[in-house]
């Protein structure tokens, strides 16, 4: 089986003070303590820098999106360059806010991914479907479309993470059933089998949506669920790291 992965999205949280959020994580992964799995943060922007020098060998540091392009005219974006130049290894890319609130459709999201590669950074890309999806039935045909047009052909198990988080379990408090969390991490494995051969195998699979120290377990034990993307459960370091010792 995969080596599991704790990611904590921040989203548009955190000031400086944040950093002893990590600063803790870090002390943490330091002690032992989350041994057994591989650990990651998505600090906002503005931290990213400072947030590598906090993190230590164990604690990986990613950034929350990145633009299509190397440099240029685009005010107010950050390239994946920039992202790997403040330190960190890993981006989260097509997350639902961006898709959503930023108009990013998959073709967006591939080249996104793209550029990560090009900066040397692992894409953590970002798919779900929503509440109405859900209700008309589609998710399982959402879920193909955003596989197939998120991801490049060149996405490898090292270069890419999948991070599956339905939208209307994100920040509701809200998950699906063990049951539905288990069709939808094999259905999505057989199709990155299907396409990628048997490395589609060794991909990682992250569920993502209202994880919690007292869900995580179940969740995290689910066939095919190699991690979890968590949001406000990450912004404190004590839930954080319940979830890291959850698995
Ligand atoms: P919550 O854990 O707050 O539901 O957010 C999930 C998420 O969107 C992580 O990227």
């Amino acid at each position: 089986a995969v080596r599991k992965l704790i990611a904590g999205n921040w989203k548009m949280n955190g000031l400086k003070a944040g950093l002893a959020e990590i600063a803790a994580v870090r002390d943490a992964v330091e002690s032992g303590s989350t041994a057994h799995v591989d650990v990651l943060l998505c600090p906002p922007a503005t931290l990213l820098a400072a947030a590598c020098e906090t993190a230590a060998t164990g604690l990986a540091i990613g950034g929350q999106d990145c633009h299509t392009a190397q440099s240029g005219a685009f005010t107010g974006d950050i390239s994946a360059a920039m992202v790997a130049d403040s330190g960190a290894s890993h981006v989260l890319v097509g997350h639902s806010e961006r898709r959503t609130l930023h108009g990013e459709d998959d073709a967006t999201v591939r080249a996104k991914a793209q550029a990560a590669w090009n900066a040397g950074l692992v894409a953590v890309v970002c798919i779900g479907e929503t509440q109405a999806e859900r209700d008309a039935g589609t998710t399982l045909q959402v879920l193909e479309r955003q596989l197939r047009e998120s991801l490049a052909d060149e996405a490898t198990a090292a270069n890419c993470t999948v991070a599956y988080e339905p939208v209307w379990a994100i920040g509701t408090g809200l998950t699906p059933t063990v049951d539905d969390v288990a069709d939808a991490h094999r259905f999505m494995r057989e199709k990155l089998v299907e396409r990628f051969g048997e490395s589609g195998a060794d991909f990682r699979i992250l569920y993502g949506g209202s994880v919690k120290p007292d869900n995580a377990a179940e969740l995290l034990s689910v066939a095919n669920v190699d991690g979890a993307l968590v949001g406000g459960a990450s912004l404190k370091s004590a839930d954080f790291i319940a979830i890291c010792k959850a698995v």
